[in-house]
């Protein structure tokens, strides 16, 4: 029972939770903190009143390359991977930390601004880079710390057993505060090799892991299958995901559900990132062209943990990009034809609940004594949300306004 003599700084008034009742409650904050979650709280305070919209604790973003995006100006964009990965290593020699910072941080801005309050950003080190973007992006995590969390996540997006000087520019980037490091196997002259070398560095450096996966549309070999070995052997079960897998959107339903077991049991969790597949995969067809994005729903239900993306922004991977990740599941929902609402609910999820389990952000929710990290979406359910597209229209980030949007508006005769 919350009563009147208890104070707060603000008070959301009927406020409707995914995962929760379908009644409407007020959520207390106090000191940047969610101080109550109940109906009708008896108590004086500055308060919003919600009308049952639906309030989410923030999108949650596992990968997104902010060091790389708004480059096309810089690049050419034919639509193949093997292109996509050329050109930016060309424009990236030219980049310099004041470049890298501008870029990103007019991304993360688009980010903010759609709702977007925790985010894991994948950071290319490699001797022609060497730590610009680290530490651009480093700057850039302190800079806007009143807005989203940032994780860092380095990674050698050009291998990293064939690139000498790479695997100690990722070890001085751990040793000066990555949060996580990732993996690139497929461009690797020995896939192996490689994340046997990065299960080495997460153990010295007690890092999560996040690898770039198994990106075609051949299901014949697959990395995964030596992550999720190494994830066991190591015990790193539950610390380990991977992004793209699309050569999972190429197996028959049964083989799909195998992997989706081994996943689960190994601990491996998965990134689609629906907008990058799209446009990159099956290019070698001119018809019937093969969608290239995993089937993350049906792996859920085999209890693997899923989340949806946006991974690249305005670059040769992917010439497109707001950083709306209701527009990433509502797109995600469209290919991978989801449209009961049980299943719109979870395209919903994979871009809040699941992408913080992923991270192992273990303060994220709604939920009294997290972080009140809030953001209010123009519906009154999670189904519709991801089916209608709606529109975040205010948040909070440890309870301060950290954005708002104005609802569009008729203006009748
Ligand atoms: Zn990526």
């Amino acid at each position: 029972m919350v009563t009147g003599t208890t104070s707060f700084d603000l008070i959301l008034r009927q406020a409707r939770i995914a995962g929760g009742d379908a009644a409407p409650v007020d959520i207390g904050i106090r000191g940047g903190r969610i101080a109550a979650v109940a109906p009708n709280i008896a108590a004086t305070a500055p308060e919003e009143r919600l009308d049952g919209r639906l309030v989410v604790p923030g999108f949650v973003e596992t990968h997104i390359h902010l060091d790389k995006a708004c480059i096309l100006d810089r690049c050419r964009t034919e639509g193949t991977l093997a292109e996509a990965i050329a050109e930016v290593a060309a424009a990236k020699r030219g980049f310099t930390e004041a470049d890298v910072y501008a870029r990103a941080s007019g991304v993360l801005e688009k980010a903010i601004l759609q709702g977007t309050t925790r985010i894991r950003t994948h950071v290319e080190i490699d001797p022609r880079i060497g730590l610009r973007s680290f530490g651009a992006l480093q700057r850039l995590k302190r800079d806007y710390a009143w807005a989203v969390d940032l994780e860092l996540c380095v990674f050698p997006q050009e291998g990293l057993t064939n690139d000498p000087g790479t695997e100690e520019l990722l070890v001085e980037a751990c040793a000066a505060g990555a949060d996580v490091i990732g993996g690139c196997p497929y461009t690797d002259t020995d896939p192996n090799e490689q994340i046997a070398r990065i299960f080495a560095i997460a153990r010295r450096f007690d890092l999560d892991i996040d690898f770039h996966l198994d990106f075609d549309l051949d299901p014949a070999r697959m990395d995964l299958d030596e992550v999720c070995r190494q994830a066991e052997a190591q015990k790193w079960g539950g610390r380990v995901a991977v992004g793209h897998v699309t050569k999972l959107s190429s197996l028959p339903a049964e083989a799909l559900a195998a992997k989706a077991r081994r996943l689960a049991d190994a601990g491996v969790a998965v990134t689609v990132l629906p907008s990058t597949d799209l446009f990159l995969m099956g290019r070698g067809h001119d018809h019937d062209v093969p969608r290239g994005v995993t089937p993350a729903h049906k792996l859920l239900a085999h209890g693997v943990t899923c989340s949806l993306s946006t991974n690249n922004v305005m670059n040769p991977f992917t010439p497109f990009g707001d950083c709306s990740l209701i527009r990433m599941a509502n797109l995600y929902a469209n290919i991978a034809q989801a449209g009961r609402p049980a299943e719109l609910a979870d395209c919903l999820d994979m871009v809040t609940r699941l992408p913080a389990k992923l991270m192992n952000l273990d303060d994220y929710g709604i939920a009294v004594g997290n972080p009140a990290d809030l953001v209010v979406l123009d519906c009154r359910d999670p189904a519709m949300a991801v089916a209608e597209l709606a529109q975040p229209l205010f948040g909070l980030k440890r309870g301060r306004r950290s954005f708002t949007r104005r609802s569009p508006m008729l203006h009748r005769p």
